[in-house]
């Protein structure tokens, strides 16, 4: 099995009231492709911080970040704009959707900066949510949606250009404990089903044991 993601030595600290925190300390994984690897530690262990590097949103960091055959310290800007949009999707802890267009719309806008045609790009938009369950909840707007709904949508944008591998930071870390079972097995079951890897940040060990792998963040290094 090839790999989506290699990272290999992977350190960023972040300086503090005059002090330097080393968050990330040297952290190597593989994510093969496919695969759904749950990323596990409590709460400033780093997750957040390790996901944004991978996600090419953040510099700062030394170390090897490879997303399928590129390396992102060899990028410049535009590419790593490039392999955000072509390679990687995103699902944060709250929602982000654009507030004034509808879940469709919402989906919709991905593809189409991604270059889609908007027939098609409609057409998919539609078959995804409805695959969540929203099927009567296309023309809501995100104000009009509850919380669980959200963040279906939210899956539905990540999945939506057919990213390699999508990047999850608490996705369902804002709802309560029996919306967030459903939607994260609702999730598990789309991201297999279109064949994308995927690395999920969690806090929550029930969350983690239903992914294929766990790796376990603890003191800047995985265990
Ligand atoms: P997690 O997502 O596991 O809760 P984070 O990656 O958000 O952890 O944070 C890990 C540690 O790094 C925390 O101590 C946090 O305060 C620190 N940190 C994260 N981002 C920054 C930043 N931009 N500036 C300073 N410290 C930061
Ligand atoms: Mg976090």
């Amino acid at each position: 099995m090839s790999d989506v993601l290699q990272v290999a030595g992977l350190r960023r600290s972040f300086v503090q009231g005059g002090v330097e925190i080393h968050v990330l300390r040297g952290v190597d994984l593989k994510v093969g492709e496919g695969e759904i690897v749950a990323l596990l530690g409590p709460s400033g262990s780093g997750k957040s911080t390790l996901l944004q590097a991978v996600g090419l949103l953040e510099g700062g960091y030394e170390g090897s970040i490879r997303i399928k055959e590129l390396e992102a310290a060899a990028l410049k800007e535009t590419e790593r704009t490039a392999a955000r949009r072509d390679m990687l999707g995103f699902v944060y802890q709250f929602h982000h959707l654009l507030p004034d267009f509808s879940a469709l719309e919402n989906v919709v806008l991905a593809q189409l900066v991604h270059g889609a045609a908007r027939a098609e790009a409609t057409a998919r938009a539609e078959s995804l949510l409805g695959a969540l369950g929203l099927a009567e909840r296309l023309t809501h707007k995100p104000s009009k949606l509850s919380g669980g709904e959200q963040q279906r949508v939210a899956v539905a944008r990540a999945l939506a250009n057919k990213p390699a591998l999508i990047l999850a930071d608490e996705p369902t870390g804002n709802l309560d404990e029996a919306t967030a079972d459903i939607v994260f097995a609702e999730f598990l079951r789309l991201v297999r089903e279109e064949g994308s890897a995927a690395l999920v940040a969690t806090h929550n060990e029930r969350i983690a044991a239903k992914m294929d792998r766990i790796l376990r963040l603890h003191d800047g290094v995985i265990e």
